[in-house]
């Protein structure tokens, strides 16, 4: 089992600092991977970063949902969206995203198939390579 981060995820940061085996990895580049991601493999299923996420974006594998309801305001960001989200990350730098919707109040979202993401991100994408780009450091704050 695994935690997996969805589509809810803003790029706030806090989750890293808490896990304690380091398998979470900022997506870079950020158009073609707009998340942050858990390497399934090396995931002990805690939940410490369930809690870090101001965005609530995290969940137990068996527990992503296939409908999930907006309250309203929350974005979510995926490859091909095109609106646009500004904040501030855990560290206080500052997040731009163009890939994003917000999300009505009602509104009903598959978060299920970010799943697949987390994982190949680590199979086939960047992995932990990432952690070295010049985009992570400075998520970190440099
Ligand atoms: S704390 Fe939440 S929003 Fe921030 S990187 Fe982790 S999953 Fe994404
Ligand atoms: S559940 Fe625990 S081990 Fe897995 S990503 Fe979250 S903090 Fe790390």
């Amino acid at each position: 089992m695994t935690h997996v981060i969805t589509s809810l995820c803003l790029r706030d940061s806090g989750c890293v600092e808490v896990c304690p085996v380091d398998c979470i990895v900022p997506g870079v580049p950020q158009g073609e991977h707009p998340w942050y991601y858990i390497d399934p493999d090396t995931c002990i299923d805690c939940g410490a970063c369930v809690p870090a996420c101001p965005y609530n974006a995290i969940f137990p594998a068996d527990d992503v949902p296939a409908a999930y309801t907006a309250k309203g305001g929350e974005y979510i960001s995926r490859v091909g969206l095109t609106g646009h989200y500004e904040g501030t990350n855990d560290h206080g730098v500052q997040v731009v995203l163009e890939t994003v919707k917000q999300l009505e109040a009602g509104e009903v979202v598959d978060l299920t198939p970010d799943t697949e993401a987390n994982a190949a991100f680590f199979q086939s994408g960047p992995g932990y390579k990432a952690n070295d780009t010049d985009e992570a450091k400075a998520a970190r704050g440099g």
